[in-house]
């Protein structure tokens, strides 16, 4: 754990829990008077730890969860590890009053958090690996460096390691043949998973795609 996300707080909030099918104590706090707001931030988190637990195939791995709604917090919501504080604007949902764009909020926020207590993911190699084989990725990746340190280089290698050996995804043909660790054959050119994706985390901006016209064909560079 970073130490950056010890928290620890004192107050008088009142608290609603759940406990997750793994066996993990949910509860969300707020101030008084909250009391019937507190119920559809504790119904998601619950749903949304058990997901990411069957996703990830690694436990939760303290024996509770807890969520807190900070009058006059600053900043949306905060992932300490095992204590979550939020925003009460981004917890609180209000079946009455709240809008659906407030439940999608409050969904977004809570998804992103808890997804802190587990990992950050991609979607761009999602789609270009395949849900499968991302997701074996990234089950080896974090397994392979739980509490311990790791270079953007290990979660690329990982990535490619699931893509070893020939499949077809997402009409795209992957030829094991011309693959190292972190290669793909794509559309017929080799690809360096972590040279396309250092242009995303690296490269300032975002990268640049230019399409020439000959005749009637189109290019893509
Ligand atoms: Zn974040």
């Amino acid at each position: 754990m970073r130490t950056y996300l010890i928290a620890y707080i004192v107050c008088d909030f009142n608290s609603v829990s759940g406990t997750t099918s793994s066996g993990v104590k949910v509860s969300v706090y707020t101030s008084a008077g909250k009391w019937s707001k507190k119920h559809y931030a504790l119904e998601a988190s619950l749903k949304l730890l058990d997901f990411y637990e069957h996703y990830f195939g690694i436990n939760y791995p303290l024996h509770k969860l807890d969520l807190v709604a900070i009058p006059d917090f600053e900043s949306g919501a905060m992932e300490n590890w095992g204590l979550i504080t939020y925003q009460k604007t981004s917890l609180l949902f209000d079946p009455k009053t709240s809008s659906v764009s407030d439940r999608l909020w409050v969904t977004k926020v809570i998804v992103h958090e808890l997804a802190h207590q587990g990992a950050c993911i991609s979607n761009i190699l999602k789609d270009l690996l395949s849900k499968e084989k991302f997701q074996e990725g990234i089950i080896h990746y974090l397994k392979k460096f739980s509490y311990g340190n790791a270079k953007n280089d290990d979660l690329w290698s990982s990535l490619s390691n699931s893509c070893l050996g020939n499949f077809t995804s997402g009409g795209f043909y992957y030829s094991g043949s011309k693959m190292t660790s972190c290669t793909l054959a794509f559309l017929g050119e080799d690809v360096e998973v972590k040279e396309m994706m250092t242009t995303w985390t690296l490269q300032r901006r975002i990268p640049l795609i230019v399409i020439g016209q000959k005749g009637r064909s189109l290019r893509l560079q």
